[in-house]
């Protein structure tokens, strides 16, 4: 089953969440997109890769919301059989003492120009373990440190040892954020000089042979963001035969820190935009963190009526993304506003049927969806509801949001609440609905369907971001606050607008948000002759879609961190 994929070398890609159908709940958000788009767009350029995550057989979590806004979480179980062939390999590693078996999946990514790709989706389900150890690779982000520090394990030494179990030719390993760290110390066991070289005293790795092959994709500022686990802990969970001195001045004195590691073990290591790599490099002084700008996929989140036009207007768009630049003077303004239309009437319908709730189809709608938590503000555009209603009163416009909270991250749980509370105080004004269990589908839907979409994160904490990317494959204009991808992509009035000009304070970004929307947004949208509008969104598709897409992404991984 393997014999098409083991014989070329490949980039090991190794993520702790991938999304790769929306029926299959390996991913929790934006982090999961992104390997899945990584993925995708390795297919679609014949670039030999095989990714490596957990199969996490109960899922992320099923939203339900309740009558008063509380988050309700439900197991998402899925049958891995559904989608994925079970591989006879086993390999075991130490885990608190003892041996834990794992299995894989081999889920077959099949790309819409013919290419195919390997993921194996890393399981301990297995007879010969314990049943806590059955369900190590149970729930994603689910359990405490102990349990994230044995999924780790599993992820990290775990995959590296079944690649080689199952004779895959590995000729650079990817880390996609630290969750898999741990992979560099498995290389380092294999990598390590003849001890009659060694003077007393020196350690036996061979780093440099581990550094070079590997790279690091660092993906949050959020302090919280970074896996640290205590050496209590690591002493009692990791197989002892790893030398703790050494792990400490890899990964830190004080606790093991995933990102530390990663950092220590990739000779190449980048954030996921501009001013993220920045950031990046203020927090990691000593190190050189380059810019890798992150896209999406250019056909997954394309909705159908614009694939159909890019493909009449612009043929070879799929693989060569660029070529979107010459849609604002090749595509006639009445044919992006009938997609546009339809992809509108297919949110509509889905949010009926969520719902209950008609929107209407000639009033503006904004989208806003992504994680809830407290950085990324999903309240800011609920600060002032008195303004929010005299802006509605000139100009209407319609609210859909979405989004899941981590099931500990309580803040993000009460403002999804009083999301809801504010939702109904507005109900008399403004039509807002909140849709349960956002995932791929649904963002799919929202960002081609709305017209305008909202991003009002704290800078400096929205590394990229993505689902923006994802409104410009649809001409649907971004307004955001200056950060993570936007400040690369905002050109005002041209591909959306800014709110703010990247230092302002809260309140002065809610006032700049509503000035913005009240000023020239919504004049725009409702002025009698619509081509300045259908400008931005050509804007939108343009300079930003055809820059901002998972293509140019990976051809710059391939060129800048695979080959060397
Ligand atoms: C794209 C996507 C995200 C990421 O959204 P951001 O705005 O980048 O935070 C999260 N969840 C799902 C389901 C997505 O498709």
């Amino acid at each position: 089953m393997l014999d098409e994929f083991i014989h070329e070398p490949r980039i090991a890609y190794f993520s702790m969440e991938i999304a790769l159908r929306n029926e299959m709940p390996t991913y929790a958000g934006g982090l999961g997109v992104l390997a899945g788009d990584t993925v995708r767009s390795a297919t679609d350029l014949e670039l030999p890769m095989v990714a490596v995550s957990l199969v996490s057989r109960a899922g992320y979590f099923r939203q339900e919301i309740d009558a008063q806004g509380r988050q309700l979480e439900h197991e998402e179980i899925w049958d891995p059989r559904s989608w994925a062939h079970p591989l006879d390999a086993k390999i075991a590693v130490r885990i608190d003492d003892r041996s834990v078996w794992i299995g894989a999946w081999l889920f077959v990514l099949e790309g819409h120009m013919g290419g195919r790709q390997p993921v194996l989706l890393l399981d301990t389900d297995l007879d010969e373990n314990s049943s806590d150890d059955r369900a190590i690779t149970h729930y994603l982000y689910g359990g405490d440190n102990t349990y994230r520090l044995k999924q780790e394990i599993v992820l990290g030494i775990g995959g590296v040892r079944l690649l080689q179990a199952l004779g895959f030719a590995i000729r650079h390993f990817h880390m996609n954020e630290g969750h898999s760290a741990l992979l560099g110390l498995e290389l380092m066991r294999r990598y390590t000089y003849p001890v009659e070289e060694l003077r007393p005293g020196e350690s036996p790795y061979d780093l440099p042979r581990v550094r070079d092959l590997c790279s690091f994709t660092t993906h949050t500022p959020v302090e919280a963001g970074h896996d640290r686990f205590s050496y209590e802990l690591v002493k009692r969970v990791l197989d002892n035969g790893f030398d703790m001195q050494v792990i400490k001045g890899l990964a830190g004195e004080d606790s093991l820190n995933m990102t530390r590691l990663a950092l220590n073990l990739s000779e190449y290591i980048n954030g996921v935009a501009k001013k993220h790599a920045e950031v990046s490099n203020a927090m990691f002084p000593g190190y050189k963190v380059h810019a890798i700008t992150n896209g999406v996929h250019p056909y997954l989140w394309t909705a159908e009526n614009f694939r159909q036009l890019y493909d009449h207007y612009l043929p070879g768009w799929c693989h060569e993304p660029q070529l979107l630049m010459r849609a604002d003077c090749c595509i006639p303004d009445a044919a992006i506003w009938e997609a546009h239309v339809q992809a509108k009437q297919h949110l509509i319908e889905k949010v009926q049927s969520l719902t209950g709730v008609v929107l209407r189809p000639d009033i503006a709608i904004f989208g806003f969806a992504r994680r809830m938590t407290a950085y990324k503000r999903p309240d800011l555009l609920f600060s002032n509801l008195e303004r929010l209603r005299a802006i509605a009163r000139k100009h209407p416009f319609q609210i859909v949001l979405a989004g899941k909270a981590h099931p500990r991250d309580e803040n993000g749980k009460q403002i999804i609440a009083q999301l809801h509370a504010q939702a109904s105080a507005l109900a008399d004004a403004i039509t807002v609905v909140y849709l349960p269990d956002y995932d791929m589908a649904l963002a799919q839907l929202m960002t081609a369907g709305v017209d305008v979409w909202l991003n009002t994160p704290l800078p400096p904490f929205e590394a990229s971001g993505t689902s923006g990317m994802k409104a410009a494959f649809n001409g649907v204009p971004n307004l955001s606050i200056l950060d993570g991808w936007w400040l690369e992509g905002c050109l005002e009035g041209i591909t959306g607008w800014a709110i703010g000009d990247a230092t302002g304070l809260p309140d002065d970004n809610a006032r700049a948000l509503y000035d913005k929307l009240e000023q020239v947004v919504l004049p725009l949208y409702y002025n009698s002759d619509r081509s300045a509008w259908i400008k931005v969104m050509k804007g939108a598709i343009s300079k930003n879609a055809s820059y901002f897409n998972s293509h140019r992404m990976m051809r710059r991984y391939a060129t800048e961190a695979y080959a060397r």
